[in-house]
């Protein structure tokens, strides 16, 4: 970064040290110009990255609706309560890791299910049951569109088709003249 003070491009690093438990670094730097001192700071930039929904709208992460989707697949199972919030961090570690703004809410289903299958055989076939019926229904959907779009190229042929066979062109009409 420039110099605060007379914005000359060069400033060397004179001291640099871990601060904020290690979360941060904190840098000294000296300006080259007009050799004034000024202090920078250095942090991870953890942002959760929005969810991409089925229907393409985009909302931002939820960590506790995370957590009661899994709770709700945990109920009445023998799993205690750290293991789910260390399955939770480990879910939001992995979507921070990935570097991107936005993901896909099929990826996180993906992660939750991953999680699920080490802490619980049955909550993970609870989750799953519910989540691949919910993808189901997209693709059921997608079914359904792909058949109207096929249908709508239908009727295109059987209008020409009609026109066609309405039409003096067509031999079959000449005939019937003749
Ligand atoms: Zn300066």
């Amino acid at each position: 970064m420039y110099c605060p003070f007379c914005s000359h491009e060069e400033t060397k690093v004179i001291d640099s040290r871990l601060a904020g438990e290690g979360q941060q670094i904190r840098r000294r730097r000296e300006c080259l110009k007009c050799n004034e001192r000024f202090t920078t700071f250095e942090t991870a930039e953890l942002v959760m990255p929005r969810i991409i929904k089925s229907d393409v709208s985009r909302e931002p992460f939820d960590e506790q609706k995370l957590k009661s989707s899994m709770l709700k697949s945990l109920e009445k199972r023998p799993v205690a309560s750290e293991a789910v919030d260390a399955a939770v961090v480990h879910i939001c570690n992995k979507l921070r890791s990935l570097g991107e703004r936005e993901v896909p809410a099929r990826m996180v289903g993906e992660l939750v299910m991953e999680e699920l299958r080490h802490l619980d055989e049955v909550a993970y076939v609870r989750f799953a049951s519910v989540y691949r019926s919910f993808q189901d229904i997209d693709a059921f959907r997608e079914e359904i569109d792909r058949l109207r779009r096929h249908q709508r190229n239908i009727d295109v042929e059987e209008t020409q088709l009609q026109l066609w066979e309405g039409s003096p062109l067509n031999p079959a009409n000449q005939k019937n003249k003749l």
